[in-house]
């Protein structure tokens, strides 16, 4: 047995080991032969091997490997289900032996596969489910490999994926015949002086900064930095050290900060970067005598155009990443060329609002990262899951309709007002009021939970809990710092489409434990994947949908893909073991049949977990009250679940049939449709009447107009950003639980939103006066 016992946190940090070993090797090759060093000193393994699937020739090949005889690789080539190896990949699943000979399907293979070789592992390495290649190590002692191991090698596996798919879709696309294309920057469409745009906040207050245009840093003006001297290949391997050691940084300080959204991105960047391809290229056309700037700048742009053009959806997603490498990288010669030190660290978005046509939940996280101050996107709407990420990540974001901001001139100072709905390009002094604003915010923010009480008491002495909706696990800590009462939401698919890979079983279960054990004892209801609608996941294809809002989303997408759903249940029933306060539920179930069913699927992984001597726990099973039919029958699901969440944002969108990510049909988007407080009343009578728990979710918890309704229909218990618990108790604190309930049936009469609207209306004022006159007691 292997006598190197490592905890688990441990052997995350091996794989950031891993990450860092970009700092001294280049290219995948160069890598993977680093790899399989880490990997065999890790496990204490006398060999250990990387074999690539060749979709070419439909072979697994030896790239990299060590404690064998020399000269192998690229030679030793084996069919998928041939050998143990083979057979890994075949199954999709580790083979671990405790002797390989053993197993039926050994191959002996003179100098590979030896009978001297007792304990075996391989574990495949995937991406978007397909396996790509095997990881193997071997070690004379008989059982060596422990299941400790096994996962170990799991979570690697899954990190190696994302490099091997970046290089090899970079590899692949030097075959491409793509031109560079020279984009022309638009004249400024604003002209000169003051304009004021509307916009909506999804996200933030406000924010000051020189925008940015995603897309723009290659256009023509942008081409050199005027006065800029002639640059030599000294000037670029200075700039080149310095562009690598800066994404080196990111990588870590994203690692370190937002474990369970890390993911490879600026590693992918370092890759693309040392690939020779690329860098080569580079050097290459330095070296026949170009300026080193315009050389750079005319790959990146060949890079650029080519997955423009690739016709392949991933790779265009890609264009961001060339896009942003690129701007590093120029700007580091640029810097170069200045004679000044290589800015070291510097974020390439420190201080810049970002405006964009659309951004993916990666590209926010990685602008967040480099230090963005803000970000304008022109589609998407409030209640969209990129402004549910910005604003985790507290970040500034708004959405804008007007197609001139495309064209707005680099670096042209511009603030966002939320509260006022607008940005002003070229504000002139009132930055200088907005800049000290933001200060004050920021402090605010800072002091957290400073005058938060631990509890919500009304003013009649009604307890009320106010819970945080969680998307990543670095929310806890401010969630913690507002005493949140628990986490009443846990969007478990925020780690997986901010990630450019599927987290493993065993990453996830870290993150969800994370989450059980910063809680306290507090409550934590963990929902099962929401992918689909606004939220895809960038490396796992699917099919068009015309309607995606109403096609293969979150539980729907969870039955279709079983092993996902899967893996998921057994990371979040660990999570579960010994953890009294966790609780699942599951998104958009339309009727009683569904959750029996993902009811089953739970159990059944129970069953599993327990038969291979797992430690797992079933906690309490709910669902998330979200779709008309769910209202419908919701006296039948609250006999089967033991608690119920109503999730309003979707439900607002299914019952009135409001897209919530379309801004042209914002207006239609009214919570306080009749339909929609008589579905909130009916949900929790029903909950009531089985004697069930039931809480709200959605982002009208934090809408204080509509607070007296909820709490007077009987609601206890929100759940909310944790940003608005402060300003959420404050209001409930004011409010008399008896008179809510004679104002909710009062509501609860009316037949149209706009009586509703003017009700809601007088209250407010009628509360405001009488608080106006405690105040002169
Ligand atoms: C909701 O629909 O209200 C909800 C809380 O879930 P999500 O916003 O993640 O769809
Ligand atoms: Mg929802």
């Amino acid at each position: 047995m292997s006598d190197f016992r490592k905890d688990e946190v441990a052997l995350l940090w091996d794989v950031s080991e891993l990450v860092g070993l970009f700092d001294t090797e280049r290219g995948l090759d160069a890598f993977l032969a680093q790899s399989v060093s880490k990997i065999a000193w890790h496990m204490r393994a006398a060999v250990c091997a990387i074999y690539l699937w060749n979709a070419g020739t439909g072979e697994l090949v030896l790239r990299a490997y060590q404690g064998l005889a020399p000269g192998l690789e690229g030679k030793l080539r084996l069919r998928p289900g041939e050998s143990l190896t083979g057979l890994a990949l075949e199954k999709g699943q580790p083979v671990r032996e405790a002797r390989g000979q053993d197993n039926p399907r050994f191959l002996r293979i003179p100098e590979v596969y030896e009978e001297r070789y007792q304990g075996f592992l391989a574990v495949p390495i995937k991406r978007r489910m397909k396996g790509v290649g095997v990881i193997v190590v071997m070690d004379p002692q008989w059982n060596y490999f422990t299941e400790n191991d096994e996962r170990a090698l799991q979570v690697i596996a899954a990190q190696l994926g994302g490099v091997i798919e970046n290089a090899a879709l970079f590899l692949q696309l030097k075959g491409g015949t793509g031109t560079p294309v020279a984009e022309r920057a638009g004249a400024d469409s604003f002209g000169p002086g003051l304009h004021r745009v509307k916009v909506q906040g999804a996200s933030g207050e406000m924010a000051v900064g020189l925008a940015t245009r995603i897309g723009n840093y290659l256009s023509e003006e942008q081409a050199r930095p005027a006065g800029l001297r002639r640059l030599d290949a000294e000037d670029f391997e200075k700039a080149f050290a310095a562009t690598d050691s800066q994404l080196i940084d990111l990588q870590k300080t994203l690692e370190e900060k937002l474990h369970d959204a890390a993911s490879m991105i600026f590693g992918a960047h370092v890759l693309m970067l040392r690939d020779e391809a690329f860098s080569g290229q580079i050097r290459a056309r330095i070296a026949a005598g170009e300026d080193a700037y315009d050389a750079a700048l005319g790959e990146i742009r060949a890079y650029k155009n080519m997955l423009q053009h690739s016709g392949i959806p991933l790779l265009k997603e890609k264009v961001l990443d060339v896009e942003d490498l690129g701007h590093r990288l120029l700007s580091n010669l640029a810097t170069a060329g200045s004679g000044e030190d290589g800015a070291k660290g510097m974020p390439d978005y420190g201080g810049r609002i970002v405006i964009a046509k659309e951004l993916v939940p990666s590209d926010i996280l990685k602008l967040s990262a480099e230090g963005a101050e803000a970000l304008v996107l022109l589609s998407g709407g409030q209640h969209s899951h990129v402004a549910i990420l910005a604003k985790a990540l507290h970040m500034p974001l708004a959405i804008a309709q007007d197609e001139r901001l495309l064209r707005i001139p680099e670096n042209t100072l511009v603030m966002l007002d939320m509260k006022k709905g607008e940005l002003v390009v070229r504000p002139g002094e009132e930055a200088d009021l907005a800049a000290m604003e933001i200060v004050r915010q920021r402090a605010l923010r800072e002091q957290g939970g400073e005058g938060v009480k631990a509890q919500t008491v009304t003013r009649d002495g009604t307890r009320v809990s106010l819970r945080a909706n969680l998307n990543l696990v670095s929310e806890l800590a401010y969630a913690k710092k507002v005493h949140a009462e628990g986490v009443g939401l846990y969007r478990t698919e925020f780690p997986f489409i901010v990630r450019s890979a599927f987290p493993t079983e065993e990453e996830q279960y870290l993150f969800y434990k994370a989450a059980v054990e910063q809680m306290e004892g507090h409550p934590v209801v963990f929902r099962t994947l929401d992918i689909g609608g606004d939220k895809a996941l960038s490396y796992f294809p699917t099919q068009h949908e015309e309607n995606p809002v109403l096609g293969l989303r979150a539980l729907r997408f969870s039955f279709r893909n079983p092993e996902i759903f899967r893996t998921q249940l057994r990371a979040l029933l660990r999570a579960a073991h010994g953890a009294a306060n966790a609780r699942l539920m599951f998104p958009m179930v339309g009727s009683v049949d569904e959750f029996l069913r993902a009811k089953a699927e739970t159990v059944e992984c129970l069953h599993a977990l327990e038969r291979a001597g797992i430690p797992a726990h079933l906690p309490a099973l709910g669902v998330m009250v979200e779709l008309p039919a769910a209202v419908e029958v919701v006296e039948d699901l609250a006999a089967e679940v033991e608690f119920l969440s109503v999730g309003s944002n979707d439900l607002i969108q299914y019952m009135l049939g409001v897209d919530r990510t379309n801004e042209q049909v914002a207006s239609f988007y009214a919570p306080h449709h009749p339909a929609v407080l008589r579905s909130l009343a009916r949900i929790v009578r029903a909950a009531d009447a089985a004697g069930k728990d039931v809480s709200l979710c959605g982002d009208l918890a934090t809408d204080t107009r509509i607070l007296p309704f909820l709490l007077g229909i009987g609601l206890r218990t929100l759940s909310m950003d944790p940003t608005a618990i402060p300003r959420v108790q404050r209001a409930a604190e004011q409010i008399d639980v008896g008179v809510a309930k004679a104002q909710a049936e009062r509501l609860l009469k009316l037949r149209t939103a706009a009586e509703i609207e003017g009700c809601l209306a007088e209250m407010a004022d009628a509360a405001a006066e009488e608080e106006a006159g405690n105040g002169n007691e």
